[in-house]
């Protein structure tokens, strides 16, 4: 059966970058119908939004969906379509998984992170005002719902896929009430996961120094949305930076996969940026929709190829584009498959 997926390519670099992804995800096997759709920039001049109607239709109907990325124009009053998807669709856990890969010049070679991210209120709720001229007041909303569902997605992530430790992030010495509900809602879901998987928490601020200094103390992390934006970059910097981060925002009723670099507009269209983190994000896609052997693959065959340093783009230090990129990878997944 065919998988009917959602496939925006998005702005930028996005285009080139999907087009390589559908390729290599096509190599594996699985059969994919895509039913591609525009948002952005290029959509605005003809629906008057980056984000259309059909395109958030698309994707509840098809429940599943790959995006490139999109540009956020800069004052203009339209909302960023990643933030108006993720709370549409209420996809509530962003997942970055932060994995060291040979070949690569960076600090360490073993970090293997799994940050999980609440995606739907904190401080990006978006509630602020001003009081009077000179003062400015955000307000940073924590729900016991919200923070269970999050910790209770980081454990069931754990079981899932083998990992043996859960950290809470917060920093409920100092915001007692709203972190301190965080972190009191992981207590209870951890609870429930008693013997199967460890639990620890860290105050935010430590858990910043320790991942600079012993990542490999960590496994998977769940965080409020403003600790997770940012210790999710952080961890993405462990590894090689934001050309080979995957992301991953899913909720109960669809999930979006996309990479968690932007657009970068100044290399569009030179079939030279580092498709990578797109790919990645495919292959958390292919796990998603239960094929956990070719996602397996893809990630081996995109480690394999940084690895040996050959076909590997400007970014990474080669000189190899986008398309080349993307070939290599498929003609290592195929020796990859045949070795299974
Ligand atoms: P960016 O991620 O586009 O670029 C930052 C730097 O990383 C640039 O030097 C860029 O050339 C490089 N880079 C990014 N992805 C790369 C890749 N795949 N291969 C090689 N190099 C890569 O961030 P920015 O410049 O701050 O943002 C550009 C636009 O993207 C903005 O409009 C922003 O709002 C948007 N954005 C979208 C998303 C998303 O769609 N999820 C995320 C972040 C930024």
């Amino acid at each position: 059966m065919a998988h009917r997926v959602t496939l925006i390519p998005g702005d930028g670099i996005g285009p080139e970058l999907a087009e390589a992804t559908r390729r290599v995800l096509e190599a594996t096997g699985v059969e994919f119908e895509w039913e591609t759709v525009d948002a952005g920039e290029a959509v605005i001049a003809e629906y008057g939004t980056p984000l259309p109607d059909h395109v958030l239709e698309s994707i509840k109907r098809n429940k599943v969906a790959l995006k490139g990325p999109i540009t956020t124009p800069v004052g203009e009053g339209f909302r960023s379509v990643n933030v108006t998807l993720r709370q549409t669709l209420n996809l509530y856990a962003n997942l970055r998984p932060a994995r060291s890969m040979k070949g690569l010049d960076t600090r360490y070679e073993d970090v293997d992170l799994v940050i999980v991210r609440e995606n739907t209120e904190d401080l990006y709720a978006g509630i602020e005002h001003m009081v009077g001229r000179d003062a400015a007041e955000s307000i940073k909303i924590i729900t016991r719902e919200a923070s269970e569902r999050i910790a209770r997605f980081a454990f069931d992530y754990a079981v899932a896929n083998g990992r043996r430790k859960v950290t809470a992030v917060h920093k409920a010495n100092i915001m007692k009430l709203s972190d301190g509900l965080f972190l009191e809602s992981c207590r209870t879901v951890a609870a429930d996961y008693d013997g199967k998987i460890e639990f620890e928490d860290r105050i935010v601020d430590n858990m910043c120094m320790q991942l600079v200094q012993k990542p490999d103390l960590y496994d998977v992390l769940v965080l409020p949305n403003l600790y997770g934006d940012i210790v999710s970059d952080l961890a993405a910097g462990l590894v090689g930076g934001l050309g080979v981060a995957p992301g991953a925002n899913i909720g109960t009723e669809a999930a979006v996969f996309e990479p968690v670099h932007g657009s970068a507009p100044k290399y569009a269209g030179q079939n030279k940026a580092n498709p990578t983190a797109l790919i990645l994000s495919g292959a958390l896609m292919l796990r998603h929709l239960g094929y956990p052997d070719a996602a397996t693959g893809v990630e081996t065959a995109v480690r394999d190829v940084i690895a040996e340093g050959v076909a590997t783009t400007y970014d990474l230090g080669g000189s190899a584009g986008t398309s080349q990129f993307a070939d290599a990878v498929i003609e290592r997944l195929a020796s990859v498959s045949a070795a299974r």
